[in-house]
């Protein structure tokens, strides 16, 4: 049962892949090609960097670069989180995470990435699944005007390609001993494979023991952007230490967060 849930999750990772892949234009001079295979699916995505945190492939020209996208959109992600009204239709998170014995770990260039395809968080019936965690320093999204030294981001997909995020903020505090976990493990350098290696180890131990949570409809926060995704940012933030965030930041881009957006019409809801 284990192992189906397994391939299934695996399957959906990689159908989310291929979905934000062909959302977009590819990049100039390169065609879409058939990917018959997980590795070369990786592959594919991995190469194909063409946007940046910074200057002229920075967040204010992902419109253009990356053309038929989202990017210039009016329900865009990260958003300071600010002037939310309570929901009685709202409910505590329901997540049923569960511990992994494998880890795999990227570093893509963006981001660093624990591939995490065990676990499920159940919206209104709707069983999203957990594909991914990764970093951004500092947070993308702000809570009433105040950004924090990093945030992760659960990122969970249903057959249908529709996306969930669960975002925690980090803040700078006592070690954190989750991250200790795979600590070493970490990659300091782009790759397009993942470092892959047995390792037990629990995803439940990240979370906040209160799960309060602000809730918005968004988009993606990186190229192409995608809209209709469904945010959850916990009130709480989790915390790690000064040389914990200083490491992880270190191997990524330098500020590799998205300015936050414009709110235009919509609401923020919390519970
Ligand atoms: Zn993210």
């Amino acid at each position: 049962m284990k192992n189906k849930n397994l391939i299934l999750n695996l399957f959906l990772a990689f159908a989310l892949i291929l979905f934000l892949q062909t959302s977009c234009n590819a990049p100039s001079g390169e065609t879409e090609e058939q990917t018959d295979t997980v590795a070369e699916v990786v592959h594919e995505e991995a190469h194909e960097v063409h946007w940046s945190y910074e200057g002229e492939t920075g967040p204010e020209h992902w419109a253009e670069i990356v053309q038929d996208c989202s990017c210039g959109g009016t329900a865009q992600s990260p958003i300071d989180l600010v002037g939310a009204s309570k929901d009685k239709a709202l409910k505590a998170l329901q997540l049923t995470y569960t511990a992994h014995d494998e880890l795999e770990i990227l570093n893509n260039g963006h981001s660093i990435q624990v591939n995490y395809p065990v676990g499920d968080f159940v919206i209104d019936g709707v069983k999203y699944s957990l594909v991914q965690f990764h970093f951004h320093a500092g947070s993308e999204h702000f809570i009433a005007g105040k950004q924090f030294p990093m945030e992760v981001h659960l990122v969970h997909v249903t057959p249908e390609n529709q996306i969930a995020v669960i975002g925690i903020m980090i803040a700078e505090g006592k070690e954190n001993e989750f991250f200790k976990t795979f600590w070493a493990d970490m990659p300091a350098e782009k790759a397009e494979e993942p470092v892959k290696k047995a390792l037990a180890f629990d995803v439940n131990k990240m979370l906040p023991a209160k799960k309060n949570y602000y809730h918005y409809v968004g988009s993606l926060t990186t190229p192409p952007c995608t809209e209709g995704v469904k945010w959850f940012v916990m009130k709480n933030p989790i915390e790690a230490s000064a040389e914990q965030i200083a490491k992880i930041s270190s191997l990524m881009p330098k500020n590799n967060f998205r300015p936050v957006q414009a709110l235009n019409d919509r609401k923020i809801m919390e519970f």
